[in-house]
């Protein structure tokens, strides 16, 4: 039978989202179930095959009209082998062969890739990133993840764990990681570390949400929180840009939305503190897609990978 769809499973430390989409990636149905009431793998894995069962039977369509299945998850994996290391944010997963499993239960070829990548596919194909040869596209998070895209295709680097630009050393001294190294950006800009520095500014406890709207409004202490931020991720870049030459740099994620004290703060940075070849390159852009790129990246991988 003609194939005619993807599902697209979005595998999130907060929410498991699973999707049917279309060839051209469009989402046709979805359905959301909170990671943390999913306690064990088990759980989680049955849960997408009896979620991938009810989508398909509430649309009417046939396992043999599907491609595949594309999977995003939130931590290092094995793109060969579709075998999970580990998730930062998830206990209980170390070194489960989640494709093979999911291949064996649901009768239907998988691939698997992390979600940083998987936002970045789905940028250059159809967002911010589109046409670009080589982009670098930034999630900001409670982690800082990205996926590198060099002459078109995803660079996953030797041991399919390249894009780690949260854990890029900012200084020689500094506090320690949990990835075992030291000074890591991640421990200056993931959001834990933000939403520190605010309750020392503010003197109580406050959102991200509630630190980007007054950055807005023209709130002094906020807007210093937030160039502050940017100059760090800048520096950063700036080295990034120089050693790979990107056309694109696409940020996105929550952090995003600070908006344009964040960007002007980055863009100056950059072009301060790079090479003037690379930094004229270079456009710094907000990540288009939002909270479905990682939806719609898992599909573009399935199909894209499938035909190679
Ligand atoms: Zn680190």
């Amino acid at each position: 039978m003609l194939k005619k769809y993807i599902i697209a499973i979005d595998l999130g430390g907060t929410n498991l989202k699973i999707a049917l989409l279309d060839l051209n990636f469009r989402i046709k149905a979805r359905q959301s179930f909170p990671t943390g009431r999913l306690k064990t793998k088990f759980k989680l894995i049955a849960k997408i095959k009896s979620s991938v069962t009810e989508i398909l039977s509430a649309e009417k369509i046939s396992r043999s009209e599907v491609l595949g299945i594309g999977i995003g998850v939130p931590g290092p994996v094995d793109y060969g082998s579709g075998k999970v290391h580990f998730f930062p944010n998830i206990p209980g997963w170390k070194d489960v062969a989640l494709k093979s499993i999911l291949e064996r239960m649901i009768r239907l070829p998988v691939l698997i890739d992390n979600d940083a990548n998987l936002m970045c596919l789905a940028e250059a194909r159809l967002g911010a990133a589109k046409k670009s040869k080589n982009a670098v596209c930034l999630t900001l998070g409670t982690g800082v993840g990205a996926g590198l895209l060099i002459n078109g295709d995803l660079y996953r680097g030797s041991g399919f764990a390249a894009g780690e630009i949260g854990h890029m050393p900012l200084n020689e001294e500094g506090p320690r990681c949990n990835c075992g190294g030291r000074a890591c950006l991640e421990r200056y800009i993931g959001n834990k570390e933000i939403l520190k520095s605010a309750k020392k500014y503010f003197k109580r406890n406050i959102t991200l949400e509630e630190l980007s709207s007054l950055a807005k409004k023209g709130n002094k202490k906020a807007k210093e929180l937030w160039y502050n931020v940017g100059i760090k991720l800048g520096i950063v870049l700036a080295g990034v840009v120089n050693l790979i030459n990107p056309d694109r740099m696409v940020i996105g994620g929550g952090v995003a939305d600070a908006g344009k004290i964040l960007f002007s703060a980055v863009i100056q940075t950059i072009k301060e503190r790079s090479m003037p070849v690379q930094a004229r390159s270079v456009k710094v852009l907000k990540a288009r897609l939002g909270s479905s790129a990682g939806l719609i990246g898992a599909a573009i991988l399935l199909k894209e990978g499938l035909n190679k």
